[in-house]
């Protein structure tokens, strides 16, 4: 078969290929300690899964309108106006199969050859792939540990050109857990304000993972005159645990949002019934269980943290929120291993954690950053203790 051209603009993620080794070593029997969930685990809230329940007694599971259910697009509404101070009306939701199809329409949608799209980074590894599917290019502002890995206004400036089109942004960020306060999104909103073309894509799935009493805010909530040139993106993914009900949605300018909603219309349609019927439960339900969350993984990523921050040669910081930390492994690189392999890179060391200890995590690589890894603290206590106590005993290994 000859494959597309697009195909070949990217390849397959140094994540998946370190997904493919934990998978073989499991198959030799090796037991590993993953720290490399993207997910929450806990349990989807109860009258998420009820509303299901109840949508298939009714028999509610035929098609539904490509821009979502009335209810759900209602339940958005709401969650905008009661979080994040932004009033949008109906005909300017999208909903989609999770908020990675949203972004993705967005994209499709806008992009075309020789638009630049400004990716602050690390970032999401989909992001670029992304970008360049849809024929564009991304230009990516890279932030080390020093700089809190947070994009400073000065650098945003400096990469916009008449070809930006877009500024795709996370806070709090995979990979890192870095997040913007609201006096940081000001001084990134007041560079915007100078570039009246350019539109902004803000990826928002970990607005309540947030830790140590951090207030989320977003980018045209902080600056109403963005309003009209953002694209707000969240789902019910990472904030319910909800990431298989496959929800995600949109508010955005009514132009945009209606060439989305046509991109999606010859892919996959509206999203499903179900989990547009569990996201309005869990949108319009009690929010509780949203802080309560977040402590319990506050306290997962502080029993991580010190473990990785012991470690020889590692360094990291407290991550203001998601799942992750984003540690530096520069004071591994250039060591020998006891079986006499020479840590190079952050892939080779991630490597290295598998194969010696039984530790998987994703290296820098993957989100456009090294020498450093991501570790997930989304795992069981006992995971983090026991993977921590390896990590560290791998790290003092190497000479
Ligand atoms: N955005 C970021 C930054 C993510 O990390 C992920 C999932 O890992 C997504 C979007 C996609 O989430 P979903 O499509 O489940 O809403």
């Amino acid at each position: 078969m000859d494959f597309a051209p697009r195909m070949s603009r990217f390849k397959p993620s140094p994540s998946q290929i370190a997904s493919a080794r934990v998978r073989d070593l499991q198959a030799e029997g090796r037991d590993i300690i993953k720290l490399t969930a993207g997910e929450p685990d806990f349990p989807a809230p109860d009258h998420a899964k009820q509303a299901v329940i109840e949508l298939m007694d009714r028999n509610e599971i035929q098609y539904t309108p490509v821009n979502g259910t009335l209810a759900m697009r209602q339940a958005v509404r709401a969650k905008f106006k009661r979080d994040n101070d932004l009033d949008y009306a109906l005909d300017q939701i999208a909903v989609g199969s999770g908020s990675k199809q949203v972004l993705f329409n967005a994209l499709m949608a806008t992009v075309s050859s020789g638009d630049e799209v400004i990716i602050p980074g690390p970032y999401w590894a989909s992001y670029p792939d992304m970008v360049k599917l849809a024929g564009g290019t991304p230009v990516f502002v890279l932030a080390g540990q020093n700089e809190k890995f947070k994009m400073r206004p000065e650098e945003l400036d400096a990469a916009i050109t008449a070809q930006t089109k877009w500024l795709m942004f996370c806070s709090p960020s995979n990979p890192t857990g870095a997040a913007y306060s609201q006096l940081e999104l000001r001084a990134l909103a007041d560079v915007l304000l100078r570039h009246p073309h350019v539109h902004v894509l803000t990826d928002d799935v970990y607005e309540h993972l947030l830790f140590d009493g951090r207030e989320f805010a977003t980018l045209a909530q902080v600056e109403p005159k963005l309003f009209d040139r953002t694209v707000t993106a969240n789902s019910v993914s990472k904030a319910y645990s909800m990431t298989g009900f496959r929800c995600g949605y949109a508010g955005g300018p009514k132009d945009i949002i209606a060439k989305m909603s046509n991109m999606q219309s010859q892919s996959t349609a509206g999203a499903g019934a179900m989990g547009q019927a569990a996201a309005v439960a869990a949108l319009n339900g009690p929010q509780e269980l949203l802080a309560e969350r977040a402590a319990n993984l506050q306290r997962r990523r502080d029993i991580l943290f010190e473990k990785l921050n012991a470690a020889v040669g590692l360094s990291c910081d407290l991550p203001d929120g998601a799942m992750y930390i984003f540690c530096s492994c520069a004071g591994a690189i250039g060591k020998r291993a006891p079986d006499g392999r020479i840590i190079e890179t952050d892939t080779d060391f991630t490597m290295y954690l598998l194969d010696a200890v039984g530790v998987a995590v994703v290296q820098g690589e993957a989100y456009g950053l090294s020498p450093y890894f991501r570790a997930s603290f989304v795992a069981p206590e006992a995971d983090l203790i026991r993977g921590g106590d390896l990590i560290q005993q791998a790290c003092a290994a190497l000479s």
